[in-house]
């Protein structure tokens, strides 16, 4: 089992259920990230005494080193020190839990020093899962992913020597807050009704892409990235109750799947002993006790965002970075309550149609069509208010 950690995104909902599963397991804590909140990110660096803490924003790094005088933890500020706490020489793994493709670099310079990659981080695959993934095999450095549906194929794709055995992989997909309402209902939701996810408690932004379904959209090209696949074999399935996490259909017809109590705690546990198991303090899985299990297609036409990531998996090359991008800005205007539910949807479809797509891109390529993303919402966003 590895020892010891660097956390990208210590304060976050992943963050600090990676301490806890780090003081579960006696791991020691190298480096810890965050953008700006100070008064935890204090608390976690006199529990867990990490060498570095790195604030993104400049003026919560220089409060972090005042508040810190009388300890031994270094302090760095800006996105560029995410980079350091991601190469710190004692960390094996590098556990990436920043929102965002922000933590795409760092996930490329640990990769480089062949850490270990405990992936929570869903928007750096999306964008850059091609490029993210040779390195991994040039480097020889593994990416054991957190994401709960993409550790549970990883589970059930133990042994699978041969990836021409998977006849198709189906992420499960809770449907989100929204789930069996109309266009008309929907259209009417807000910020407040979308961050009341029923199974899971998670950061604001993928709280959003869960009741939009980009959430799962996004997953679908992790899953493609991962494991290599077409989109063609990775398929979607309703399944209200969050009990059976994903599964993995293998070419004789027999379907693995991974159950669980909805607890990223288990996924997070599994990135960090992987071979090996850890054990879990938790209560087990009551399926005794539990509702009936039941699944169900995914309603494309009130949910367009995950149809939106598909035709982008399909289309390639830049699509998924303008794709992620322009989804970024757009939730951010969601969250700020500046515009409505399906104008999330709207902003990321008149991105996808005006930034031009390039194959194969290199990281410099794929960096700027997230720019062009995020700028083709701002526009389309001041147009409308003008
Ligand atoms: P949170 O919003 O709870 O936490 C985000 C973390 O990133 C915080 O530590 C935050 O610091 C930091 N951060 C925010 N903005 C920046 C920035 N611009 N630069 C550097 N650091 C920043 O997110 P979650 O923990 O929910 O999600 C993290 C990642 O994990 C996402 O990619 C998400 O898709 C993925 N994920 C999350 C799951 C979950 O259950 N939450 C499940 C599966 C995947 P501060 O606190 O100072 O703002
Ligand atoms: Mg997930």
């Amino acid at each position: 089992m590895m020892n010891t950690i660097s956390i990208l995104g210590s304060t976050g909902s992943i963050g600090r259920q990676t301490l806890d599963v780090a003081e579960q397991l006696g791991l020691q804590v190298a480096a810890l990230t965050a953008n700006s909140n100070v008064e935890r990110m204090e608390e976690q660096c006199r529990k867990f005494r990490p060498r570095l803490a790195v604030m993104t924003e400049e003026a919560a790094a220089k409060e972090l080193a005042v508040r810190l005088q009388d300890t031994s933890v270094k302090v760095l500020a800006g996105t560029d020190a995410l980079v350091d706490a991601a190469v710190i020489p004692e960390a094996e793994t590098v556990v990436t839990a920043v929102v965002g493709m922000v933590g795409l670099k760092a996930t490329l310079a640990a990769i480089r020093e062949k850490k270990r990659i405990a992936l929570a981080n869903k928007e750096t695959l999306v964008c850059a899962g091609e490029l993210v993934m040779s390195e991994a095999d040039r480097c020889g450095a593994e990416i054991v992913p957190v994401d709960s549906e993409h550790s549970a194929i990883f589970q059930c794709l133990q042994g699978c020597a041969d990836r021409r055995e998977i006849r198709r992989l189906i992420l499960t997909c809770s449907g989100g807050p929204f789930r069996g309402m109309g266009r008309d209902e929907v259209g009417r939701m807000t910020r407040a009704d979308a961050l009341r996810h029923p199974n899971w408690t998670m950061g604001p932004k993928i709280t959003v892409d869960c009741s939009t379904l980009m959430n799962k959209g996004l997953e679908v090209i992790e899953a493609m990235r991962l494991y290599r696949l077409p989109l063609a074999q990775v398929s979607v399935m309703v399944h209200p109750q969050s009990i059976v996490h994903s599964m993995v259909e293998f070419k004789d017809g027999a379907v693995l799947a991974q159950l669980g109590t909805p607890d990223m705690r288990l996924p997070i546990r599994y990135a960090m002993t992987y071979p090996e198991r850890g054990e879990n303090p938790a209560p087990p899985l009551d399926l005794l006790n539990s509702p009936s299990l039941t699944f169900l297609e995914p309603d494309r036409e009130t949910f367009p965002c995950l149809r939106l990531a598909e035709e982008a998996a399909e289309a390639g090359g830049t699509a998924c970075a303008i794709l992620n991008g322009a989804n970024e800005e757009a939730v951010r205007l969601f969250l700020a309550e500046k515009i409505g539910f399906y104008d999330i949807s709207d902003l990321v479809a008149a991105a996808r149609a005006t930034v031009p797509v390039t194959q194969t891109p290199s990281l410099e390529e794929i960096l700027s069509a997230d720019h062009a993303a995020r700028e083709a919402v701002k526009s389309a966003f001041a147009r409308r208010h003008s």
